[in-house]
């Protein structure tokens, strides 16, 4: 590495829709001596710190996709069955909805809604690349769906990686910053962004639940926030609870949990950029308890 910052190594996923995870590697072997498969999430190739892939030709095919550890927790949290119907709630740039559908092998049904219109192009984009061909795009706000539409009475699972302050995401900057990144601004006006952007989170996760045949459902955000993250779980907590839903742990071997300030926050995922050496990141995983014995045909 050419900076004194901390050796943060990069990742790349292997988009399966196009290549296997061997072949991929072998072919990045040819030009980088040290390439390793992560231990935890599927298909996630590590690599040496400062190893810039933006202009390989497997990225620019879609072959390998340029997404942090981090950034594939949740939708390797969710791990639908290649047969779902999955709806991606926020979903541009569109990362995760192609995560999902490698996992799902470019089978089942996944609608990737965006309320934005340039970035549902650029997640029609992200698509046409990777070759998700199971990924329909929808420019709608994802709080005005209405769940007993028939195309979404089927859904079973649902990934909501809603905005969010992003306060998580400095990683990168701490490459050349560190240790003086991470300092909070805490002024009012960051305060009242950060319980606007909250409000937002519980009210589309509360939707989420809503949906009739819902069996997991992943809400992630990149931010450090308490109140993005177990606040915003502790709050619709009685509701998800009354719905049939429990916490659960999708990555028990994970170190790093939610701040214990609920009983069952240690079921939550949390990542920590100077510790993990990645971006900052939260994971929350509900699944419906009913769902194994009630919802399959
Ligand atoms: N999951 C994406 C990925 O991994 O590539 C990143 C999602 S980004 C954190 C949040 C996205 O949600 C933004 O593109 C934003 O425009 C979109 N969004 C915000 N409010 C929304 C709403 N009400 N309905 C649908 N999309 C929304």
């Amino acid at each position: 590495a050419q900076n004194s910052g901390p050796a943060i190594p990069r990742y790349v996923r292997v988009n399966t829709l196009k290549m296997s995870t061997r072949k991929a590697i072998t072919i990045l072997r040819e030009s980088i001596k040290d390439v390793e498969i992560d231990d935890l999430i599927q298909d996630l190739l590590v690599l040496p710190p400062g190893t810039d892939l933006h202009k390989h030709p497997l990225v620019l095919n879609g072959s390998i996709v340029l997404q942090g550890k981090a950034s594939c927790m949740p939708a390797q949290a969710l791990s639908p069955a290649c047969d779902w119907e999955v709806l991606d709630a926020c979903a541009a740039p569109g990362n995760k909805t192609v995560h999902l559908a490698a996992l799902m092998a470019g089978r089942g049904k996944i609608t990737a809604c965006e309320i934005n219109e340039k970035r549902a192009q650029r997640l029609q984009e992200t698509v046409r690349l990777t070759g998700a061909t199971n990924v329909t795009v929808r420019q709608q706000d994802f709080l005005t769906i209405d769940p007993t539409l028939p195309e979404f009475t089927k859904v079973r699972g649902i990934l909501l990686d809603p905005s969010c302050s992003g306060s998580g995401t400095t990683v990168q900057r701490l490459d050349h910053l560190l240790p003086s990144a991470g300092t909070d601004k805490n002024d009012d006006q960051e305060k009242d962004r950060i319980e606007q952007l909250a409000r937002f989170q519980e009210t589309a996760l509360l939707h989420a639940l809503s949906f009739p045949s819902l069996e997991k459902l992943v809400y992630s955000t990149c931010s450090i926030h308490q109140r993005e993250n177990e606040d915003v779980v502790l709050a619709v907590l009685p509701h998800a609870k009354e719905k049939g839903f429990e916490l659960s742990n999708p990555f028990p071997s994970w170190p790093h949990r939610g701040l214990p300030v609920f009983e069952g926050a240690d079921l939550l995922i949390r990542t920590d950029a100077l510790r993990d050496k990645m971006d900052g990141f939260f994971v929350a995983l509900f699944v419906r308890k009913s769902s194994s014995s009630t919802s399959k045909k």
